[in-house]
């Protein structure tokens, strides 16, 4: 799915004060790119992803979702949305969780794996009847990111999805993202800490100012993958990056 955000901003009005998150951004990304969002806390990553989805308007600017409104592209199911809450039903089993984009939207018009293919292949067939609270947090994640390909998005909005997460479960969860995008080539815009998993994984890095969040920079890495994290380009790349957060370059 393109995106194309012009000159998009945010401010929070409430009765006593408000607060610009988001100052003028403009941003396209292509069809199937993997964009990495990354900047201090506070600067508007998670408002920026809820603005792509229709969780909120914004103030001023304009944004089309493969030149369709957010809001449209909400109502056809194209947008996965993944946050460190996997937001599961409690009362459902996990198959029934994976399933349940499909039975309130029958209308979803996009190829996408069945759920049952899609527990097996990502390790829980064993877990299909299970309840969401007898899983460890890492397996809960698994089953949301099921769920978002349930529904076979073309646009993944991840919002720090592994951050609550161990470092080996982060890293295996972030690898099995990375191949399921090889396989599916959705949109992906992933607000992550990880500097240097951002430059191994990412067509581009967008690095946000601290409030009001703007776009400071954006940084393509053009490395075939796989990517070696220690091998000279990414260091190089990974540095480049740091300089950026820190407000240099
Ligand atoms: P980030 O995800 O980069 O940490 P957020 O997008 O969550 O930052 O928030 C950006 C700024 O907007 C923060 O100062 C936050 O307090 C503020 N903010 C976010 N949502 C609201 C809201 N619903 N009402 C008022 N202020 C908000
Ligand atoms: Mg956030």
């Amino acid at each position: 799915m393109n995106i194309v955000l012009d000159q998009v901003s945010k401010t929070f009005i409430n009765r006593t004060s408000s607060l610009t998150a988001l100052a003028t951004v403009t941003l396209t990304v292509t069809s199937g790119e993997f964009v990495c969002i990354i900047g201090p806390s506070g600067c508007g990553k998670s408002t920026l992803l809820r603005l792509i989805a229709d969780q909120i308007a914004p103030t001023g600017g304009t944004i089309h979702l493969d030149n369709k409104s957010p809001k449209a592209a909400r109502t056809c199911k194209s947008i996965a949305w993944m946050a460190q809450q996997p937001a599961l039903l409690p009362w459902q089993t996990v198959l029934d969780n994976v399933r349940l984009p499909l039975l309130v939207n029958r209308r979803h018009q996009h190829p996408a794996p069945s759920p049952i293919e899609l527990l097996n292949s990502m390790g829980l067939s064993d877990f299909a009847t299970a309840y969401p609270s007898t899983l460890s947090g890492g397996m809960q994640q698994r089953v949301a990111l099921a769920r978002a390909l349930a529904t076979g998005a073309s646009l993944w909005l991840m919002d720090e999805p592994f951050a609550a997460l161990d470092e080996l479960t982060r890293e295996a969860l972030t690898e099995e993202v990375f191949s399921l995008w090889m396989r599916y080539h959705p949109t992906v815009l992933w607000v992550t800490h990880q500097i240097a998993e951002a430059a191994r994984l990412a067509d581009r890095i967008v690095v946000m100012t601290a409030r009001p969040g703007n776009i400071r920079a954006i940084v393509s890495v053009p490395q075939p993958r796989p990517r070696d994290e220690t091998s000279p380009e990414i260091v190089h790349h990974i540095r480049k990056l740091r300089s950026l957060l820190r407000g240099k370059g």
